[in-house]
């Protein structure tokens, strides 16, 4: 099949990831699904492009360089790339009307049987993890009160606060307090007690700061049931493991928020929150797409909503062992090819236990006496080179880490020669 027969079958947002395959050369067309859209009417033939865009590199028309991902999941950078069969199945939502509240029932019902959640939940498509976590709270606030859920964030009649660890404040908590509610810090169990009153509205734990507070992930949810609150847990960054999608539900959370456009690898502005039907229910009613509600702003599309039940289904079916296989494999090489230089030494790591961002990485060191180079201005090159590399810092002091899990194969290749070159240009002259 010629690829011009394929471009004569593909979608309106499928010619676009056509066009996009052909920027960043790494997608195969072989891994298009032929099939045609299903519809009525004929599409046209041949989706060409002209005017903005028909240069397929729509970045660089609108003088922005794009980047390789050397750091990770980063909604700065654009989060994850979505796979070809996403963006199919979201140029096939695009071609029809449907009711969004309808869609999103239905979609959630499909997540929750997809992730095997147990009976009396559901699953909701949000506009992402931080999306999910304030039409979750809202929710909890309001029911489904219409007078309530008009009067947020002035909470009136309504519950207003909401307890959590000390340890495990975050800039996200903005997303709670964009409810109206107060929050309430407490360290100990103790405290917990003393700080519960007619006035709490729900309990919420930070998944990626478990470490950090003194009371965990399941005696948080334990701590919740004695005291007959309802319990969040905000496992944005927290898959892979794919285990970790029925984890916190199984373990009795009432809502869990996950980001679609991390690893997931869902369209970047879509999230889930899973939990009870009830407060499901009540989270769509204080969201888009309806009106003269808190989440009226954070709209989510029918192609957002599809693409994410889409991005589920391939994440669930993933191989992550044969992923993480390629990511070491990508280390390798830049390892292989840097250690090459006098004075450079590289240094893995993985920790299969991490709760957040869990993924392999690597740090690459030099010797100050054989290359004068800070961490910095290392970035620095990369990010103004060509193509413009994006890394970290090392964790141990002048150095870079990688991060290979949002690279495309080959761009590991790149970066060994981009890297090398400017360790090399930096070689102390004595
Ligand atoms: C990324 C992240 C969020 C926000 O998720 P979005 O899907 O980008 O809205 C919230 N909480 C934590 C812990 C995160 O890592």
């Amino acid at each position: 099949m010629s690829i011009s027969s394929k471009w004569n079958r593909r979608s309106f947002l499928g010619g676009l990831g056509v066009a996009a395959s052909s920027l960043f050369g790494a997608r195969k067309l072989s891994a298009w699904p032929g099939a045609p859209p299903a519809r009525e009417e004929k599409w046209p033939d041949l989706v060409k492009v002209t005017g903005f865009g028909s240069t397929g590199n729509v970045y660089e028309e609108l003088g922005v360089a794009p980047l390789i991902n050397g750091q990770g999941t980063m909604t700065m950078l654009g989060g994850s790339l979505i796979p070809a069969e996403v963006e199919t199945v979201m140029g096939y939502a695009a071609q029809h009307f449907v009711s969004i509240p309808e869609l999103e029932v239905a979609a959630g019902k499909k997540i929750a049987e997809m992730l095997k959640l147990p009976a009396g939940y559901t699953g909701l498509v949000t506009s992402g993890a931080a999306g999910a976590m304030t039409c979750g709270y809202a929710g909890v606030l309001t029911g489904d009160n219409e007078e309530f859920i008009k009067r947020l964030p002035d909470l009136t009649g309504m519950k207003s606060e909401v307890i959590i660890q000390k340890s495990h404040r975050y800039p996200f908590d903005h997303q709670i307090r964009a409810t109206g509610v107060k929050l309430v810090e407490i360290e100990t169990r103790e405290d917990l007690r003393n700080a519960i009153s007619p006035r709490t509205a729900m309990l919420h734990f930070t998944n990626y700061l478990n470490d950090e507070g003194q009371i965990k992930v399941d005696e948080w949810v334990k701590l919740s049931r004695q005291y007959k609150l309802p319990c969040f847990n905000d496992a944005a960054a927290d898959t892979p493991p794919i285990s970790r999608l029925w984890d916190y539900v199984n373990m009795g959370y009432d809502l869990v928020a996950f980001s679609g456009g991390k690893d997931i690898r869902g369209p970047q502005c879509a999230g889930l929150l899973l939990g009870r039907e009830d407060l499901i229910h009540y989270a769509l009613l204080n969201n888009s797409p309806y009106e003269d509600t808190i989440g009226r702003g954070q709209k989510i599309g029918k192609e957002e909503i599809v693409g994410m039940v889409k991005a589920l289904e391939l994440f669930l079916a993933s191989d992550q062992k044969a992923m993480l296989e390629l990511y070491w494999s990508q280390l390798d090489t830049v390892s292989h090819e840097v250690t090459k230089i006098p004075g450079v030494s590289t240094a893995y790591h993985y920790d299969p236990n991490q709760i957040a961002n869990n993924t392999v990485g690597m740090d690459i060191y030099w010797d100050p006496r054989r290359i004068s180079l800070s961490s910095e201005d290392a970035l620095e090159e990369l990010r103004k080179g060509k193509p413009s590399i994006v890394m970290v810092g090392g964790r141990h002091g002048d150095g870079l880490g990688l991060t290979p899990w949002q690279l495309k194969p080959g761009e590991e290749k790149i970066i060994a020669r981009r890297v090398s070159e400017i360790l090399r240009a930096h070689r102390a002259s004595s």
